[in-house]
C-alpha cells in the first residue's frame, strides 16, 4: 500500500508510492503524455466517452436518464474511481510512529467526475443547466465522502491543459478525500480562525465588503456570487469566486446561488481563455473540512470559514526563490488583472 509521511518540521504530509519508480519512469511519462494527447483528443480511444462505460472502474454516482442502468450511456455527469489511485479506499489508517517520524496508510478516495458526455465541450460552453448538474455532482461527492469518519477533507479540483496536470482530454474534475487536512487548507483555516478570535467576524465576509467598497478588483458579480482578483494573490490573474452570503461549506449552497455560480464560473473562465488564448489552468474548491464532531474541531468553524473557488491560470513559471520562499512576484497588479479579464 502507498504510504503517507509527515514532515516533522513543517507538519506537511506527502504520499510515497508503493512501487518506487526508477529514473527512466520520468522520461517515459513525458512520452506517454504526448502520445495520449494525440490519441484521445479525437475521442477514438477515450475511456470517458459514452459507450465505453465498461472501460472505467464501476460507476459510483451519475446524473442519468431515469430508468437507465448504471454503467450504460444516457448520463449527463458520471463519477468513477480513478484508475491507479494514490489514495486507497479500503483499509484502516494504520497511523504509527517510526522513531521520531509519523506515517500512515494512504487511505482516501480518488474519483474522476466526468462533466459531460460530449468529448469536446469545454466547461465554459456547457450551459447553465448542465454546469449546475456538474456542481450538483460536486455536492453529492462531498456529502457522501463526509459520511466516512476516516476522511478529514474532500478536495474537488479541475486541471485543464497538459502542463496543469490534466489527465484526460475529456472534460472532467477530480475528487480526493484525505485522512488529514492538507497543509495549504490548514493554514487558511487557521488564519480565518485567528481573525475570528480577535474580531468575531468572518474574514472572507469582511474581504467581500471591502472588495464591494473598493470595486477595483471585482471581475463580475450577481445577486449571490462575486468573482474578484484577491488583494495579494500568488499568481498573476488568479481570481476567487465566493458566495456573498456567509456559508462555510459548499455543499450547503442553495439552488439560486448554484445557478449564479454556474454563470460566473463559465463566464470568467471563458474570459480568461479568450484573454490568454486557452492557457492551462486549475480551479480548486476550498470548503470546510469534514464537520463530523471530533475532539480537535473548533466550535467557530461554521462562523469563521467561508467556502470559495480559487482559479489560477498558469502564465509564468516559478523561480527557485518563489518555490522556496513562497514570496511571489506579480508582473501584473491584481487591479489591472481584474480590469483586463472584465473587459473581455
Ligand atoms: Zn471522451
Ligand atoms: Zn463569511
Ligand atoms: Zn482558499
Amino acid at each position: 500500500m502507498h504510504e503517507l509521511r509527515k514532515d516533522p518540521i513543517l507538519s506537511r504530509w506527502v504520499a510515497v508510492l508503493e512501487d518506487s519508480k526508477p529514473p527512466h519512469y520520468y522520461f517515459e511519462r513525458g512520452i506517454e503524455h504526448i502520445e495520449r494527447a494525440g490519441r484521445d483528443s479525437d475521442g477514438a480511444k477515450c475511456i470517458l466517452c459514452p459507450g465505453r462505460e465498461d472501460k472505467t472502474p464501476h460507476e459510483i454516482f451519475a446524473i442519468r436518464e431515469i430508468g437507465t442502468p448504471q454503467n450504460t450511456p444516457n448520463w449527463q455527469t458520471r463519477v468513477v474511481p480513478k484508475p491507479n489511485p494514490t489514495f486507497q479506499i479500503e483499509g484502516d489508517l494504520g497511523r504509527r510512529g517510526i522513531g521520531m517520524y509519523d506515517r500512515m496508510n494512504s487511505i482516501g478516495a480518488n474519483e474522476i467526475i466526468v462533466e459531460s458526455p460530449s468529448h469536446d465541450t469545454h466547461p465554459e460552453d456547457l450551459g447553465i443547466t448542465h454546469m449546475t448538474m456538474v456542481l450538483t455532482t460536486y455536492k453529492n461527492r462531498i456529502n457522501e465522502l463526509e459520511k466516512d469518519p476516516r476522511f478529514r477533507y474532500t478536495f474537488i479540483y479541475k486541471d485543464c491543459g497538459k502542463t496543469a496536470g490534466e489527465l484526460y482530454h475529456h472534460p472532467h474534475s477530480q475528487v480526493i478525500a484525505t485522512p488529514v487536512i492538507p497543509k495549504g487548507i490548514k493554514e487558511e483555516l487557521d488564519g480565518a480562525k485567528a481573525y475570528y478570535y480577535y474580531k468575531e467576524r468572518c474574514i472572507y465576509c469582511d474581504i467581500i465588503s471591502e472588495e464591494l467598497r473598493a470595486e477595483e478588483r471585482i471581475i463580475m458579480e450577481t445577486k449571490n456570487i462575486i468573482a474578484f482578483s484577491p488583494f495579494a494573490p500568488r499568481l498573476p490573474f488568479e481570481f476567487w469566486i465566493m458566495p456573498k452570503r456567509h456559508s462555510c461549506a459548499f455543499q450547503d449552497i442553495y439552488d439560486e446561488a448554484m445557478e449564479d455560480l454556474s454563470l460566473i464560473l463559465m463566464t470568467t473562465i471563458k474570459k480568461m481563455k479568450i484573454l490568454f488564448k486557452n492557457p492551462p489552468y486549475n480551479y480548486v474548491l476550498h470548503t470546510a473540512p469534514n464537520r463530523m464532531p471530533r475532539k480537535d474541531h473548533w466550535h467557530t468553524l461554521g462562523e469563521d470559514f467561508h467556502w470559495h473557488l480559487e482559479v489560477t491560470p498558469h502564465l509564468t513559471t516559478k523561480s527557485g526563490f518563489e518555490w522556496d520562499s513562497e514570496f511571489y512576484i506579480l508582473p501584473t497588479s491584481p487591479e489591472d488583472a481584474a480590469k483586463y479579464i472584465k473587459e473581455v
